[in-house]
């Protein structure tokens, strides 16, 4: 694996349901303190690519079937989800999900569990978090289930901020929103990887906003990398144009 690679994905194959051949074959690689962008339309395999790298894919019976993960340079696949995340590597999964009956500070709490440091640390980060996210200190006492999606999913990405990660697999944070909040919430996201040093891999359908935060972009169609590269590249190159930015 290359030398400032925090993240490398090495050909993977993932089968569900020991008959469903998802990934044929899916290989990539997120440099150390990078954000790269995972695009494609649904259905082309982003979401399993991510659940495989966090191993999470075993309770949808889905398994990867060849290939191997590595973070920070060594072998993961066989870790559980919860001892990546005590390495470093966290996902924030589709549909922002938020204990809704739990307010947005117990929420964010309960991001903690992996850490054996002191209340006084936890109790410093939470500060430190409402400071990227200042409308969630804002709701911090109220229920997250009546917060707007927006809420949600920066309640997501707190939560998951908690536990101290390296890295954060962050799936379709734009998914339902208005433009202007989806705006505000990669605004923290670029923020967070350039003070926090949080290295993101972000699947997203929304190729536009991803390609504007990204430095590099791997697209995906039907569990393949069909093209990869300089995010600015891939604005301008004619095919994604036509297929994934709606110009032609
Ligand atoms: P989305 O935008 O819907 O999240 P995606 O690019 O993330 O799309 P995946 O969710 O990874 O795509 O799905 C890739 C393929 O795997 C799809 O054809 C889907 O139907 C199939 N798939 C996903 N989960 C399962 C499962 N648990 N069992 C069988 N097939 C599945």
């Amino acid at each position: 694996a290359e030398a400032d690679a925090i993240l490398s994905v090495n050909n993977i194959e993932v089968i569900y349901d020991h008959v469903i051949l998802v990934l044929k074959g899916v290989s990539l690689v997120v440099p150390r303190q990078g954000i790269v962008a995972l695009l494609g339309a649904n259905g082309a395999g982003k979401t399993t690519t991510l659940k495989a790298i966090s191993n999470l894919l075993r309770t949808e019976r889905g398994e990867v079937t060849k290939g191997s993960i590595e973070f920070e340079g060594q072998r993961v696949d066989r870790l559980s989800a919860s001892d990546l995340v005590r390495r470093g590597c966290i996902q924030v999964m589709e549909g922002r999900h938020c204990f809704a009956h739990l307010t947005i500070e117990e929420n964010l709490m309960t991001g903690a569990f992996t850490r054996r440091d002191g209340s006084a640390a936890i109790a410093g980060d939470l500060e430190a978090i409402y400071d990227y996210f200042p409308r969630l200190k804002q709701r911090r006492s109220s229920i997250a289930g009546f917060t707007s999606g927006g809420e949600q999913q920066m309640c997501a990405i707190g939560r998951a901020m908690m536990s101290r990660p390296k890295m954060i697999l962050l799936d379709e944070p734009s998914m339902g929103l208005a433009p202007q909040i989806v705006d505000e919430i990669f605004e923290i996201v670029r923020d967070l990887n350039c003070k926090e040093q949080v290295s993101f891999l972000l699947a997203e359908q929304n190729t536009s906003i991803a390609l504007r935060y990204a430095s590099w972009g791997y697209i995906l169609e039907n569990g393949r990398v069909v093209l990869d590269g300089d995010a600015r590249m891939l604005r301008d190159n004619e095919d994604v144009k036509e297929f994934y930015l709606g110009v032609s």
